[in-house]
């Protein structure tokens, strides 16, 4: 049975952390559309060259580039007992297209687990955080700091601040995301396949909450 599950939320909700370690857990490939973006762009491809005209200034990459991005990822034979989706859907017609994508192959979304943070604490995470260079682990300075400062206790990479982390663009981002995937809260409730998970928690509590969640998922799928 496939399992395809959504990590939904603002940025800096923290769902890059939680869908890490439930992929770990649950093996479960993480597919990120950030991570997929980031890696295009450090290849210079002209899908991630493109693409980062977009995230530079803090808005979404066009939903068709994204779309077909991601169902390119969905494709691969990796994919076919399911994944861990880590920032797409992000628009409603992202939501339909994901939609179409799995029915295609006979598949659903089986949970969207949604992440509710206060922006206050998101500009808090936002403005800490760093990324590692070769594997996208991502750490913060107060509250997930790497053991080693400045290095990936993952890969041993070195980690970075990505340029859409610096402080004058995470209200734009924040912004962004309230009016384009905020409305996709409604959208998966109506589905009847969204649960929240209040993601101001530690991180460690945030993921039992949601392993408690994709469990509960499993069951009555
Ligand atoms: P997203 O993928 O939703 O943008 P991340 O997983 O990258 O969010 O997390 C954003 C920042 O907040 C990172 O620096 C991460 O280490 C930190 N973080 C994630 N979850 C928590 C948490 N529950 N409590 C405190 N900090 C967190
Ligand atoms: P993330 O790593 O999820 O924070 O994404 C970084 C940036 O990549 C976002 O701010 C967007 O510019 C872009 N991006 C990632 N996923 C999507 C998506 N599903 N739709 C549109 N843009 C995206």
């Amino acid at each position: 049975m496939s399992m395809f599950l959504v990590l939904l939320g603002p940025p800096g909700a923290g769902k890059g952390t939680q869908a890490r370690l439930l992929a770990q857990e649950l093996k479960l490939l993480h597919v990120a559309s950030g991570d997929l973006f980031r890696d295009a762009f450090r290849a210079e491809t002209p899908l991630g060259l493109k693409a980062q005209e977009y995230i530079g200034q803090g808005e979404l990459v066009p939903d068709e580039v994204t779309i077909s991005m991601v169902a390119e990822r969905l494709a691969r034979s990796d994919c076919a007992e399911g994944v861990m989706l880590d920032g797409f859907p992000r628009t409603v017609e992202q939501a339909e297209a994901l939609g179409r994508i799995l029915a295609q192959r006979g598949a659903c979304v089986a949970l969207v687990a949604y992440i509710r943070v206060r922006t206050e604490t998101l500009l808090l995470r936002l403005g800490g955080r760093s990324t590692c260079m070769s594997c996208q682990a991502v750490y913060h300075v107060l509250y997930n700091p790497p053991r080693r400062p400045g290095w990936c206790d993952a890969c041993g990479g070195q980690l970075y601040q990505r340029p859409d982390d610096m402080p004058s663009a995470h209200r734009k981002r924040i912004k962004v995301y309230l009016n384009q995937t905020a409305p996709l809260v409604e959208y998966y409730q109506e589905r009847r396949i969204l649960a929240t998970v209040d993601g101001e928690q530690d991180i460690e509590v945030v993921q039992r909450q949601l392993l408690e969640l994709v469990g509960r998922a499993m069951r009555t799928q």
